[in-house]
């Protein structure tokens, strides 16, 4: 089996790149390196079942050798991210995901978009279920990944529907681990770099807004189990867990040890209030469910940064 993984070299697409060669797969890594870091490869530049493409997948890529499954997570997924490259980001959602299903389809590979809670928005239902259509801004600062997103869930159902590729749709949730970049902006990142170097916990609002916060390792699985499945229509990937920002900056500061204070700061306009994954589709269909807890995964991540700052 050979699986083309696009954004490889990111956070998730590296996790993944690990997985499928553990189970024997030859992996095909694509990334632009936009957001990606190439110290993501190293536990396996060198495996010879092992391929790494620079390329932006916003341009058409054609791919000589036979591939099996096409894994898009190609996409600045970070909010400071994307509102630093938000043309990049409609572009990768869209012609983007366009051409990596147009390489599926070439190939009869199937085909796997990494969708996010975000098409749910600032969302009124909650917590969320796959049925719930969502409450998107489409012209607001977030709406350039959001919109984009929704896009590829659209195109992917289309090319389902007339061209019968094989498609699958997860839509992730908060997810965290070994690997995120230290200064991608994201709460974890920014909580821990803030908690063991001493500074401000930067909170903002007034904390009180919820995330529900999922560990990489949970999420690879989740992937894996509704590959072997028949199933085309989303599936929620996340950890109930539903936490307040407030509450998250104290448990890691607490985590750290350290006694950093707690600098509260404008909330960004859209930032949704609450968030939360239903997951009876994918308890029920993948018989899968979260097994690491908040308590082991943020040790888990925050030993990888301590070692990253040498603390
Ligand atoms: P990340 O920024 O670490 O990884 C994204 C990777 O995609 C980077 O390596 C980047 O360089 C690459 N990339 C971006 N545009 C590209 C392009 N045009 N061509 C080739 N490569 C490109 O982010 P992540 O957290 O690993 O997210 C991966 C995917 O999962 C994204 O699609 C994101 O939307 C989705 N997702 C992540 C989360 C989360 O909590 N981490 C939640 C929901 C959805
Ligand atoms: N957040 C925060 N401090 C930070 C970074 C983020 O309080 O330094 C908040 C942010 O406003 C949001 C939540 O934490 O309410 C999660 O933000 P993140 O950027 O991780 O991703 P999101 O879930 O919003 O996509």
């Amino acid at each position: 089996m050979r699986t083309l993984i696009t954004g490889g070299a990111g956070f998730i697409g590296s996790h993944l790149c690990e997985r499928f060669l553990r189970e024997g797969h030859e992996v095909v890594a694509v990334d632009n390196m936009i957001t990606g870091d190439l110290a993501n490869l190293d536990g396996f530049r060198t495996n010879p079942k092992f391929r790494f493409v620079g390329h932006d997948v916003s341009n058409p890529l054609k791919v000589k050798d036979k591939i099996d499954i096409v894994l898009h997570f190609a996409s600045p997924a970070s909010p400071v991210d994307y509102l630093d490259h938000p043309i990049p980001t409609l572009k990768v959602g869209s012609l983007g995901t366009h051409n990596m299903l147009g390489l599926a389809k070439a190939h009869g590979a199937k085909f796997l978009l990494a969708s996010t809670s975000e098409v749910y928005g600032d969302p009124l239902e909650h917590p969320q279920k796959e049925s719930y259509w969502g409450n998107v801004n489409p012209i607001g600062i977030r709406g350039v990944y959001d919109e984009a997103k929704r896009f590829a869930e659209s195109i992917t159902m289309a090319y389902h529907r007339v061209h019968g590729v094989d498609t699958r749709i997860i839509r992730i949730f908060n997810t965290y681990g070994e690997k995120m970049r230290l200064n991608d902006g994201r709460v974890l990142p920014n909580f821990m770099y803030q908690a063991l170097m001493g500074q401000p916990l930067t909170v903002y609002g007034d904390g009180k807004q919820t995330r529900s916060f999922q560990y990489v390792s949970d999420l690879v699985e989740g992937i894996w189990r509704l590959l072997q499945k028949d199933y085309h229509e989303p599936v929620n990937l996340g950890n109930p867990a539903e936490i307040t920002i407030l509450e998250f900056a104290e448990e890691i500061r607490a985590l750290a040890g350290g006694n950093s204070r707690i600098e509260f700061r404008p909330l960004p306009q859209d930032d949704p209030k609450v968030r939360q994954p239903d997951i009876a589709r994918a308890r029920a269909l993948l018989g899968w469910e979260p097994v690491v807890g908040r308590a082991e995964g943020l040790k888990r991540t925050m030993d990888f940064f301590r070692k990253k700052l040498g603390k």
